[in-house]
């Protein structure tokens, strides 16, 4: 017997082994990094999760937030129907990026100003936020920055610059191959409520695209401006919240925005 066929013998008779070469092979065949543009900013982007991979890896995480909330979900009432109204519209603009992502949102009884976007396009909405946002441009505001992390794919960036996406790819293919630190650390970086911020640059890129996709979505871009002054105002000391993680006392947000407005108050005015 060769070298070779001892070694695949001694492999094949331990499946625990078996599985994790599986793992590891698959992965690698299904990790090639792609060259792609980020909607409305046009930024040249690599990432190797597919639109497909991202949905499995938000749907799996979405459903044990469901299973950890199930008390606390709001399923009647104007709150609710106020989310679901504004998260249908900016749901329908995102679409026109991401054809595939399956858009889900659900909102949690919590008091904290809060919200975010798995990737693929699952969304969860805490009542926290609802006092600051201040009826449906508020919440378009909100939901168009956090629904831009997905389409943007910036957690599936994150995942790829720390040199996780291996790990990702196995525990979206349900596997083995990773530990419960590196099963963590992927977590972390999904843009689940309280995880590792966004990067600077993500979050100015998330407040551009969602600047637009609520336009898009018929809300007057210049509530935005009122919404995170609103916003930074609210949060003075406290935890903030994702969407302020980064930057919480960031004065040139505001300006930022202001300077993209002509260009969303365009799509605002060619929709309405
Ligand atoms: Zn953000």
């Amino acid at each position: 017997m060769s070298a070779a066929k001892a070694v695949l013998a001694f492999l094949v008779g331990r499946p625990l082994v078996a599985i994790l070469l599986a793992a590891a092979v698959v992965g690698v065949l299904l990790l090639q990094t792609h060259r792609q543009k980020t909607p409305v900013t046009h930024r040249t982007q690599h990432v190797s999760l597919t639109d497909a991979q991202q949905i499995q890896l938000g749907s799996q995480q979405y459903a044990k937030t469901l299973r950890q909330n199930r008390a606390r979900i709001v399923s009647s009432g104007p709150e609710y129907a106020e989310v679901r109204r504004v998260a249908r519209r900016i749901e329908a603009v995102a679409s026109r990026d991401k054809p595939d992502f399956v858009w889900r949102v659900t909102l949690i009884r919590k008091n904290e100003a809060n919200a975010y976007c798995l990737p693929g396009g699952k969304i969860v909405v805490y009542t926290g936020i609802l006092p600051v946002t201040k009826g449906d441009a508020g919440l378009a505001t909100v939901l168009g920055h956090e629904v831009a992390h997905a389409t943007a794919e910036h957690a599936a960036e994150r995942i790829e610059r720390q040199h996780l996406t291996e790990v990702a790819a196995a525990i979206i293919a349900g596997g083995v191959a990773f530990t419960p630190a590196q099963y963590v650390r992927v977590v972390a970086l999904l843009g689940v409520g309280s995880g590792l911020p966004f990067s600077r640059s993500q979050e100015s890129e998330a407040d551009h695209i969602g600047l637009i996709y609520m336009a898009r979505a018929g809300y007057d871009p210049e509530q935005a401006v009122a919404f995170w002054k609103r916003m930074q105002r609210a949060s003075k000391g406290q935890e903030p919240p994702e969407f302020l993680s980064d930057h919480p006392s960031d004065a040139h947000r505001v300006e930022r925005i202001e300077g993209w407005l002509p260009q969303a108050e365009r799509d605002y005015r060619r929709r309405s």
